[in-house]
């Protein structure tokens, strides 16, 4: 599929910093260089140094009509590659990004040796929406990406609703476990079943100025503000979210998965050449699965930024160990509260060849490989996702976010996962990792599955819903207009 020529259109696309944001952001951009676009991919400081550091000298070289640049994120300077603070960084970039994103649009346009057109489009993270009010000062469109799922937006586009009716912030801490979050909320029937507990996990406070149920508030009510919505999903998986996201925001584009689409358009060896990891991979977990049976190994991975104490991971340690079952498992350097991960050497000398323990994979490979029979994740929207596009079932432990959203539509809506308890134990791992790689539900799962991973396959084909989205989203907003 050959590329299409298009007026010098120069989009400036800024992912939330965050790894969950930049890698599908990144994505899209590709796909936009390869339509034909200039575009200019603009990292924080903090982040730009760390992909340095993990992807090496080279890897923001940048292409012909390609190029990277950096604002700062206006926290604190930190040298080591460590999770920022997520209301930290919410606040700051709330507060502090604005000036730094005008003074380099200003920057690039008076650029004239690069050969870059001034700047026509500006393409921002959903929730980077102080960008927004540059765009309309410089009189530019802008296209929001929000790099949740479809049920996680309309979950924080509930937030308003759910504040006005004085839902949240909650009178006390009680309401969190007396029973009130198992609440249905009925007025949004499009969020099927959805409890309390089901809804993004910011609205569980009670503080009124808690930064993150805020944050979440006001960028959700300021999408309708973009020329359009992208987001990484495809219309099978969520049709009835879209339709009523629809009603308020009539111009959403729903291009994924990006991946498959990124392998559609750009071939396959697009994984290995389009990476944004902020940690660098652990080599060997490729190998290590090469000699494992065909759905016999359990992936654990928690993302990129679920942090859990010392005795969460020991009750998942022994939960894998005593499963018998073979296991991947990708343990963050942070991962831990407060400090680094120990694992007791009795269960290390348990496990020996059976497991496998890394500080970071190339977690789409290793989704993909035929050894992979199940996924312990924590539900962010790309694991889930990326799950979701290989037919791999799933054991959901949501950390926080719209990870709770995604884990009640994994294992009630789409049949493909099953929740462990927040409050995990061994005995609960252990058996549900049985389940989920030899039991009944677990093959009705796997089923399942599969069934979405066609779906998915077939929107991203020649004529399907994300494939003809992209096309449409080219000439309905991002063709420059002479
Ligand atoms: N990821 C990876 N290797 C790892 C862990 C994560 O490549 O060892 C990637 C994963 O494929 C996904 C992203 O990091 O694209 C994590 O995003 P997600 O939305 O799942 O979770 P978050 O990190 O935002 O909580």
């Amino acid at each position: 599929m050959g590329s299409i020529a298009v007026p010098k259109s120069h989009i400036v696309c800024i992912p939330y910093p965050a790894q969950g944001h930049i890698n599908p952001m990144l994505k899209l951009a590709k796909l936009l260089h390869f339509k034909g676009f200039y575009i200019t991919f603009v990292n924080t400081e903090f982040n730009h140094k760390r992909l340095l550091r993990s992807r090496g000298p080279k890897a923001l070289d940048g292409a012909e009509r390609f190029r990277f640049d950096t604002i700062p994120d206006g926290l604190p300077p930190i040298d080591q590659d460590v999770t920022q603070s997520i209301p930290a960084l919410c606040d700051s970039s709330t507060k502090n990004m604005e000036g730094p994103f005008r003074d380099l649009l200003n920057k690039l346009n008076d650029d004239v040796t690069s050969g870059f057109p001034p700047v026509t489009h500006i393409l921002s993270d959903g929730v980077m929406s102080f960008t927004l009010d540059v765009a309309e000062e410089m009189n530019l469109p802008e296209v929001l990406f929000w790099t949740t799922s479809a049920c996680g937006l309309l979950g924080y586009m509930t937030y308003r609703r759910l504040i006005e009716r004085g839902v949240t912030p909650f009178k006390d801490e009680k309401s969190f476990g007396d029973g009130t979050l198992d609440t249905q909320v009925e007025f949004i029937p499009r969020l099927k079943n959805m409890r309390l507990r089901d809804f993004p996990s910011f609205l569980r406070t009670t503080d009124p100025n808690d930064i993150m149920l805020n944050f979440c508030t006001r960028e959700s009510q300021r999408a309708s503000r973009g020329s359009a919505v992208i987001l990484n999903t495809y219309e099978e998986l969520e049709r009835d979210v879209l339709d009523a996201i629809r009603l308020v925001l009539p111009r959403v584009y729903t291009l994924g998965s990006l991946s498959m689409l990124c392998q559609e358009i750009l071939g396959k060896q697009y994984l290995s050449s389009l990476q944004s990891n902020l940690w660098k991979e652990d080599p060997g977990c490729l190998d290590w699965l090469k000699n494992k049976e065909p759905n016999s190994v359990v992936y654990v991975n928690f993302g990129s930024i679920t942090v859990m104490t010392d005795q969460q991971l020991i009750e998942f340690a022994w939960g894998l160990a005593n499963s018998k079952k073979p296991f991947l498992w990708v343990i963050r350097p942070d991962l831990v509260n407060g400090d680094s991960a120990v694992l007791p050497e009795e269960f290390l000398s348990e496990i020996k060849e059976r497991g496998m323990l890394a500080s970071w994979c190339p977690q789409e490979q290793v989704l993909s490989h035929p050894s992979i029979g199940g996924f312990l994740t924590h539900s962010g929207w790309n694991s889930t996702l990326e799950s979701i596009c290989v037919g791999v079932p799933m054991l959901c432990w949501p950390f926080f976010a719209e990870q709770t959203t995604n884990c009640h539509y994994s294992c009630v809506e789409w049949g493909i996962g099953m929740e462990i308890d927040n409050d995990v134990k061994r005995e609960g791992v252990e058996k549900l990792i049985r389940e989920l790689m030899e039991g009944e539900e677990g093959n009705a799962m796997k089923d399942k599955s599969l069934e979405w991973m066609m779906k998915a396959r077939i929107a991203t084909k020649k004529g399907g819903s994300s494939l003809v989205n992209l096309d449409k989203l080219v000439d309905e907003v991002l063709i420059q207009k002479q």
